[in-house]
């Protein structure tokens, strides 16, 4: 039985990566999603909710897991048995950033094997970021991402509008009692 594990951050999960778990799920006999808990940038959704976004965009594939974890990658796929990583390639920034890490991975875990699979013309443009941009502007996320990621996106989005103008009305206040 060949494990698995496709990480990142997902967040939140498109349908990009939800294209790449598609494919690797057929090759592999296991598949988990790897859910990195605090990655070097600033996140819309708590792990906890972006796992929860993923389990349910994948409650329909009977090979593939949804877990969250900290630290190296490649502990992670260790303890989960994994024997390859899967990564998603979408243009050249894509490249150069996986190179980097595969290069480091390998001297960490040479077990592990790197599959990249090359994003499907239809998404090779998507990213989580560029939803984000696009939701908090109103534009339209059909075909992008499920429609329970859409209205959670659209959700959050709102009550970060909504704190932010709190935020903007109480310092006002602040500076008028001054
Ligand atoms: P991002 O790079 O958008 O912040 P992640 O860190 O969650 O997203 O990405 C996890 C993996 O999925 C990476 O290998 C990334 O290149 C890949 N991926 C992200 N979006 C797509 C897409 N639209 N098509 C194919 N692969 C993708």
């Amino acid at each position: 039985m060949v494990t698995a594990v496709y990480p990142g951050s997902f967040d939140p999960i498109t349908n990009g990566h939800l294209d790449i778990v598609t494919r690797a799920c057929a090759l592999f006999d296991k598949l988990i999603v790897g859910i990195y808990d605090r990655p070097d940038k600033q996140m819309l959704f708590s792990v906890e909710e972006r796992v929860a976004l993923a389990r349910e965009s994948m409650a329909d594939f009977h090979n593939v897991h949804v877990k969250s974890y900290s630290g190296l990658t490649v502990d992670f796929i260790h303890k989960e048995g994994g024997r390859a990583m899967i990564r998603g390639l979408r243009m050249n920034s894509d490249f150069e950033a996986e190179f980097e890490i595969a290069a480091m991975n390998k001297k960490l875990a040479p077990d592990i094997e790197l599959v990249c699979l090359m994003a499907s013309s239809e998404y090779q443009c998507l990213s989580s970021k560029l939803i984000k941009e696009v939701a908090s502007l109103g534009g339209s996320l059909k075909g992008l991402v499920p429609e329970h990621v859409a209205v959670a996106l659209n959700n959050r989005l709102a009550r970060v509008k909504l704190e932010a103008s709190t935020q903007r009305a109480s310092r006002r206040n602040k500076i008028s009692q001054q």
